[in-house]
């Protein structure tokens, strides 16, 4: 890992290459998936790319020019990369870490093209999730690619949460569409009557099929529940007119009208009968849970791609940026540096790249994490079902039962045989990960997206007016603002905030941080130019500040840690999402270092890159530690009130005659003294006395012990600044502008 005298030696001479990225994003050893990265790859920077570039933009109809994606999307396998091989699919598993891939491809060139494809496997998510066995058989095949011999379109669908307002839109309990009884014959299957209104719904140009979320509005039927909607239905399917976007325009949006008769066994999940009354099994927030813990993941990679994909065009704008010139002659420093001869031009550039080292490393650890959990979530059902443990309530019981006995083994020092069967028990390996993915999911979703959408910015900005034109490489303003849309659809930030704000107290989960904590420590002590040691300690820094703000209240009284109280619980959301970033970062640039090693095809410029990459963990690790240290200070001194120079705040000030008799003790005690006040009441001239911080001495000291950690991260700038001018791209960029 980075120390000063390797970087000299070794700088970094080109671009991560697919291998690297391999490691560093653990797909090393799945040659299935990095074939669909590089059939995936051919279709962004083939067709999309080129419909981008003809302007394909610049409607908002689903022309068929983008519905020519759709079969190239089936050509390259994307589309069967959700269903299982028996349904047509590509591979068998789990899928959320292929998902991500193509999502990163795609979004690489174009957001849209990545949310028409992805849209898709939203709609079949919830059937996924929790259809019964037929609808997932019936839906899966349909949606496959035809089979070489078949001769049929695949069915393409929708998924409709969102309704105009006042209806749901984060608020997704206030829902308007309804489900009436209209026929139900004895021995026969109910027939439903769903009226549902959709705003802002993706693939709704060329749907085949919608999942949509209703509520009853029949005695006759229990709560809510998402329906399976298909076109041939009788009654009214209506696509709406096209949402007049300005982002993500090679994905099909539109606010459709549905008024339409189902046979009941379109509930998604099935039903049960009880006294004459329609039960869905899941309700419509049971059903969306599933789903958007999972696919909101594949949104925050999307945003990590567009970052990444800056790089090179930024780079090579800046060294091209003068030639032509009489006075830049080829061997000059303005030829062949060009703004990269100026170091903030360089500086900007080092945090545009390692925001988004950070964005993916968090996203594909989502990913990962999800592939982890979808087998122990099947594996946890046999044993709800071997227990006869079923519903919610008696569910939670257990898993708060285990979370206990967990959190204890958790405690023990890494090492401890006791710890054991945290990595072979079910239960304890279930709760664990299960925290962990509460965590990783809404945080990708918020700090990708959110963060990224400023980033993208300051990219945009590196190109100068070329940044706002359409003409820019890349396509680099249209990922701006597309990334605005990655931070809106499938809930916005306050969605993801007010998620992380309940699942980041988690006991199990802050147990799994404190560990977080001394890996960070081992792991400075190996490789101490990564950051490690100030993440640790801004680490402590948010777990204190968490403990204090749960068990302190403010000026007036009132509890700081609560729902309601989201000026308190979202910053602290926000600063645990810069944390979380830094160590997925970090650590998989460790597995770079550590597993790159063995591959031949890495060897060559690994010294160079590991060197590279560690200082951006560093550069990153401070941008971090400082974002969290400051929300965290705010929240700790903000809800106290200042005092005042009233009877009060006075009480604990120097009186001007006290301290004229001790200075004949103890001389020279008045020029220490701080907030005199004179004998005829004047005070110096400021908002009141200082604040005294007694409670709050730990935060303080770990706030200037981090001050102190973020030694040598500008160096790191430095040297990661210094390659970014000597690195070697190609000549032109591989997709069109
Ligand atoms: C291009 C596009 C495609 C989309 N595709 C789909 C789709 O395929 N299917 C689908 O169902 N939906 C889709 N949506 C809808 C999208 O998911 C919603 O727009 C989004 O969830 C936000 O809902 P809203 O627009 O009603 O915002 P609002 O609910 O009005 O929220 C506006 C802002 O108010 C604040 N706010 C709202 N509630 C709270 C709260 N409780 N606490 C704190 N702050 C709050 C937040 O800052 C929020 O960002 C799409 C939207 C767009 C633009």
């Amino acid at each position: 890992m980075a120390t000063v005298s390797s970087v000299t030696a070794e700088m970094l001479r080109t671009l991560p290459s697919d291998a690297a990225r391999q490691v560093q994003w653990g797909f090393a050893d799945r040659f299935d998936l990095q074939m669909l990265v590089q059939s995936t790859r051919a279709v962004a920077r083939g067709p999309v790319a080129r419909l981008v570039a003809a302007g394909g933009r610049n409607s908002h109809d689903w022309t068929p020019a983008k519905n020519e994606l759709l079969d190239a999307f089936d050509g390259a396998g994307i589309t069967a990369v959700f269903m299982e091989p028996e349904e047509g699919g590509l591979f068998a598993g789990p899928k959320n870490l292929a998902l991500a891939l193509v999502a990163f491809e795609l979004a690489w060139v174009d957001g849209g093209a990545a949310t028409a494809s992805l849209a898709g496997c939203l709609a079949l998510a919830p059937i996924h999730e929790r259809g019964t066995e037929e609808q997932q058989r019936h839906y899966m095949k349909l949606a496959a690619p035809a089979q070489p011999g078949e001769n049929r379109k695949p069915w393409r669908g929708a998924f409709c949460l969102t309704e105009p307002i006042p209806y749901v839109g984060v608020d997704t309990g206030m829902l308007n569409g309804k489900l009436r009884v209209v026929a139900w014959k004895p021995g026969e299957e109910p027939i439903l009557q769903v009226e549902k209104r959709g705003r802002f719904i993706t693939n709704i140009g060329f749907a085949n099929f919608v999942t949509a979320a209703v509520d009853s509005d029949d005695e006759h039927i229990k709560g809510s529940c998402l329906v399976i909607l298909e076109e041939s239905d009788p009654g009214v399917f209506d696509r709406g007119t096209p949402t007049k976007k300005m982002v993500h325009q090679l994905s099909s949006t539109g606010d459709p009208i549905f008024n339409l008769r189902v046979p009941a066994s379109r509930i998604i999940g099935g039903y049960d009968v009880k006294d004459g009354v329609i039960v869905p099994r899941y309700n419509h927030s049971e059903v969306i849970e599933a789903v958007f813990r999972r696919t909101r993941v594949t949104v925050g990679v999307m945003t990590a791609a567009k970052l990444l994909s800056a790089v090179e065009p930024i780079i090579r704008y800046q060294r091209g940026r003068f030639r032509g010139a009489e006075s830049a002659t080829p061997g000059s420093v303005r030829y062949e540096l060009g703004l990269q001869a100026r170091e903030d031009a360089l500086h900007r550039l080092v945090d545009v790249w390692a925001t988004g080292e950070a964005s993916a490393s968090l996203a594909f650890a989502a990913a990962r994490a999800f592939d982890a959990l979808d087998p122990l979530e099947k594996e946890m059902d046999k044993l709800y079902a071997e227990r006869g443990i079923s519903g919610p309530k008696a569910k939670a019981k257990l898993l708060r039962e285990v979370t206990e006995q967990a959190v204890a083994l958790m405690q023990l020092p890494v090492g401890d045989v006791l710890r054991e069967p945290l990595n072979s028990d079910l239960l304890l390996r279930f709760v664990a990960l299960d925290s962990l993915a509460d965590v990783l999911c809404p945080a990708a979703k918020l700090w990708n997206t959110g963060w990224g959408a400023q980033t993208m910015r300051e990219a945009v900005s590196l190109m100068g007016g070329y940044g706002i034109t359409e003409d820019c490489p890349g396509f680099l303003g249209n990922k701006w603002m597309d990334a605005q849309l990655e931070a809106t659809y499938e809930g916005p930030e306050a969605v993801q905030r007010r998620q992380l704000s309940v699942t980041m107290t988690n006991p199990m989960f802050l147990a799994q941080f404190r560990g977080w904590i001394r890996e960070m420590r081992g792991i400075a002590s190996a490789h101490p130019g990564t950051g490690a040691c100030a993440l640790a300690t801004a680490m402590s820094l948010w777990l204190w500040t968490l403990d204090h703000l749960q068990n302190s209240k403010d000026a007036d009284g009132g509890r700081l840690y609560q729902s309601a109280r989201q000026g308190v619980t979202f910053p602290l959301a926000d600063a645990l999402c810069w944390l979380v970033a830094a160590r997925c970062q970090i650590l998989d640039v460790l597995r770079l270092e550590r597993e790159g090693a063995n591959d031949a095809s890495l060897a060559e410029g690994l010294p160079g890159l590991i060197n590279f990459l560690s200082d951006l963990c560093q550069v990153q690790t401070a941008r971090a530690s400082g974002e969290a240290a400051r929300i965290a200070a705010e929240l700790v001194f903000g809800y106290n009130r200042h005092p005042a120079w009233d009877e009060a705040g006075t009480r604990g000030c120097w009186r001007e005659d006290e301290l004229d008799l001790l200075e004949s003790f103890i001389p020279g005690i008045n020029s220490y003294a701080l907030d005199v006040v004179k004998g005829d009441g004047s005070h110096p001239q400021k908002a009141g006395p200082c604040v005294e911080c007694h409670a709050a001495q730990p935060f303080l000291a770990l706030h200037a012990k981090l001050d102190g950690c973020l030694t040598g991260s500008r160096l790191a700038k430095d040297r990661a600044a210094e390659a970014i001018s000597k690195i070697m791209i190609p000549e032109a960029l591989d997709y069109p502008a």
